[in-house]
């Protein structure tokens, strides 16, 4: 069975609510870093359906174990009680340093939870009667998703026009500028959020000294620091989270993306003091933590901490940066190249020159991915080869030598 992409394309425009500007490519099936359309073509997948695929395609162990749970129990709400949901709380919080987990479908589900706990801990904590802090500090340039409340402490103006009015209460603080931080955080703060690396606003790192500052500012004022990881967590910079190259630990942190394999599931992880403030019936979810997805989640963390899947992260990230970097020193069209382990970005002087290059690695096979407009981001699954960075570099550095970008 082979579908048709004009036809699929053209049925789409007439039946899909005009959100999506999909890339003109039907693909049928996966496997390992490979992705192969309707006519066939194999691609070599250096996106992961957008961080999500970290094992690749149909991994046997992911297969095996979504299999064997969907022929005992797909959903049974959150009414009752299944096997996975301790499961996999008990082995987040021994990866995460925290101590409790609360399930969802999706990394901006994951945000909103936080907002919300953030809110409900001040209320919780507000001692003598006095209006409970409330303002949420969050950052310039950051993504959290498109639900309203995680929307409106996204800071890209473009997102948040078209649904104005935004959820009050909001500060954005200038992204890696301490000054800003300072200057901004007083006793009415409840929260401050960032994601360690940024990954939409084009794969840039908080600083050691902000995150340092947002740590000791939330702790004594007894406010939460908020990491996003829905990007960065599990695994992806070759570290389990993000944030556990700082030092720091947080108060809550999201994850989502790659965290059961390619199907929908979120998480906050939070401590037991903060997990205090919320009580029976004050949040919830019908699918969320459901056993299909635990399942799924259990078996991609049994794969991610072993051991060699770790190294293999940051020896083959540290050796595609390095083939990045020596791109940028060649070609005067790269200004930039960034990011850890498995989260990479180049960044190139014009939005058409990256557009063009997306395009071009596309119809050569090679599936990357433009975002911030300039900057062309990689996220391989986790077990990307040499062989296959050796292949996209090449083909970038004849598309960087082109005609064709220096426009
Ligand atoms: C993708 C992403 C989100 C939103 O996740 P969805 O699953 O699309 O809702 C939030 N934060 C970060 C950092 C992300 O990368």
């Amino acid at each position: 069975m082979n579908a048709n992409l004009e036809m699929v394309r053209q049925q789409e425009s007439q039946l899909l609510v005009p959100i999506y500007d999909r890339v003109p490519v039907l693909f049928e099936r996966g496997e390992g870093v490979h992705l192969f359309d309707s006519e066939g073509r194999r691609y070599v997948d250096f996106l992961s359906g957008i961080g999500v695929n970290a094992l690749g395609h149909g991994h046997p162990a992911i297969q095996a174990a979504i299999a064997t749970q969907a022929g005992r129990l797909i959903h049974v709400s959150n009414l009752f009680f299944h096997e996975h949901q301790a499961r996999l709380a008990a082995k987040l919080a021994a990866l995460s340093g925290l101590d409790r987990a609360f399930f969802c479908n999706s990394g901006t589900e994951a945000w909103e939870c936080a907002l919300k706990l953030a809110r409900a801990y001040a209320r919780h904590t507000n001692a003598n009667g006095s209006k409970p802090k409330s303002r949420l500090l969050v950052m310039t340039n950051s993504f959290h998703g498109r639900t309203l409340g995680s929307l409106s402490t996204t800071g890209n103006k473009k997102y948040r026009a078209p649904f104005a009015p935004m959820l009050p209460g909001v500060t954005f603080v200038r992204f890696n500028d301490v000054a800003d931080l300072e200057s901004k955080f007083d006793g009415s703060v409840c929260a401050v959020g960032l994601e360690t690396i940024q990954g939409e606003g084009g794969v840039n790192p908080v600083s050691r000294e902000f995150l340092a500052r947002a740590r000791a500012l939330t702790k004594d004022a007894g406010a939460l620091l908020i990491l996003d990881e829905i990007q960065c967590g599990l695994g992806r910079t070759g570290s389990m989270f993000a944030y556990q190259r700082y030092g720091v630990v947080p108060d809550v942190v999201t994850i989502a993306k790659p965290l059961a394999a390619g199907l929908p599931l979120g998480a906050v992880l939070t401590t037991h003091e903060a997990a205090a403030a919320f009580r029976p019936g004050m949040h919830g979810t019908t699918f969320g933590g459901g056993p299909l997805a635990c399942a799924a989640a259990i078996a991609f963390l049994d794969e991610i901490t072993k051991p060699e899947i770790r190294e293999h992260v940051r020896t083959i990230g540290d050796y595609f940066r390095d083939k990045l970097l020596a791109l940028k020193s060649d070609h005067d069209v790269v200004v930039d190249v960034r990011g850890e382990g498995l989260m990479l970005a180049m960044e190139l002087k014009s939005p058409d020159q990256a557009k063009s290059v997306v395009n071009a690695a596309l119809s050569r096979g090679f599936i990357i991915n433009r975002t911030h407009d300039t900057v062309l981001r990689f996220l391989p699954p986790y077990i990307i080869q040499r062989e296959h960075v050796d292949a996209l570099v090449g083909v970038l550095d004849e598309l960087l030598s082109g005609g064709n970008v220096n426009a």
